[in-house]
């Protein structure tokens, strides 16, 4: 009788010394853990949440546990349809379920990124498996890599696609070519005699002058249009779904702006002109290069029939 008494006893500390341990890496950790059960009606509900969601989502932990949709209507519109899908058909498979999500933090209204990972348990609730998992904040995991991918795709004098990204569109808009017979085409441009721009003005003015040129020729590009920055002053447009002579109208509508349109500087009006080499996707131009080649053979005429003209072949 006394052993058993002392067993309880100690049986009782370990769970209190357990339950301890438990509360503090739930206080501690920079997670909000938590267990969720899905019905196959759809219902769903967390039967455990850690108070760390206060600090996390902006979300009380009674609230929490109350309603699940105060949480759902937390979650950024276009991320809702992703996260339910998800979760239906790692619930169906008994899959590991991960996800990464944006939410509207309540109060300061602020984006922040959330990546959720749960897994099924071995346990039940009401006949549903319980799935145990956690929500952690990776808010600025999620800008770095927004801002590596900037630096990865955009050039930082003209803020437009660099010659690795533009290339990489083309082969895109290449291989759809491919698959739906959709012709499209690209607009090679070089600024002309722009030595002798950087000659007389400097090169702080050059690459002025070549910000203005990309601001004016945004003009005319439509959303579904790409533009990069080929080389230091050659540049190049890529009119999606466009054939040639669609094409040939935008580029000359451009061509002429540019030519009457001054970019004012302390220095004075600088006047610049372009020099372009049109062309259209063909059976003999189904991959980047051979199709840049052809364009660059078009902007060579160009340049040599006296600049200040755009050349289609
Ligand atoms: P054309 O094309 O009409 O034959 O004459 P061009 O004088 O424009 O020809 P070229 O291609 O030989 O010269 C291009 C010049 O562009 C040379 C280079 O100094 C300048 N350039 C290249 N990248 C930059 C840049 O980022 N900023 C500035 N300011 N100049 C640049
Ligand atoms: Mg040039
Ligand atoms: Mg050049």
């Amino acid at each position: 009788m006394i052993n058993l008494i002392r067993n309880l006893e100690e049986t009782k500390k370990e769970l209190e010394h357990s339950n301890k341990k438990y509360e503090r890496l739930a206080k501690t950790l920079p997670a909000v853990l938590y267990e969720y059960v899905l019905f196959p009606t759809g219902k769903n509900l967390c039967i455990y949440v850690s108070p760390k969601c206060e600090e996390v989502l902006g979300l009380n932990q009674k609230l929490f546990l109350e309603d699940m949709n105060n949480f759902w209507n937390l979650i950024h519109k276009e991320d809702l349809p992703k996260i339910i899908k998800a979760d239906k058909i790692a619930n169906e498979n008994n899959l590991n379920f991960f996800i990464e999500i944006r939410i509207l933090f309540p109060i300061t209204n602020e984006i922040r990124w959330l990546q959720l990972s749960s897994s099924p348990s071995e346990d039940f609730y009401e006949n549903q498996r319980i799935w145990s998992g956690f929500i952690l904040d990776i808010t600025d995991k999620k800008r770095m890599e927004e801002q590596i991918f900037h630096y990865a795709t955009i050039d930082s004098l003209t803020e437009i696609y660099n010659r690795r990204y533009f290339y990489e569109k083309l082969k895109k808009e290449i291989d759809h070519f491919i698959e739906h017979k959709k012709k499209f085409s690209i607009l090679l441009l070089d600024l002309d005699r722009f030595k002798n721009i950087n000659d007389k003005y400097g090169h702080i003015i050059g690459d002025e002058v070549l910000k203005h040129f990309v601001r004016e020729t945004n003009k005319f590009l439509r959303p579904q249009d790409h533009f990069g920055r080929i080389g230091g002053e050659e540049f190049c447009i890529l009119f999606s779904e466009t054939t040639l002579n669609e094409a040939r109208n935008i580029s000359l509508n451009c061509r002429y702006i540019i030519e009457n349109t001054p970019i004012s500087t302390d220095l004075g009006d600088i006047y610049l002109t372009i020099s372009g080499g049109l062309v259209e996707i063909d059976e003999h131009t189904l991959d980047v290069l051979p199709l840049i080649e052809k364009a660059d053979k078009a902007l060579y005429l160009a340049k040599d029939r006296g600049r200040n003209q755009i050349v289609a072949l």
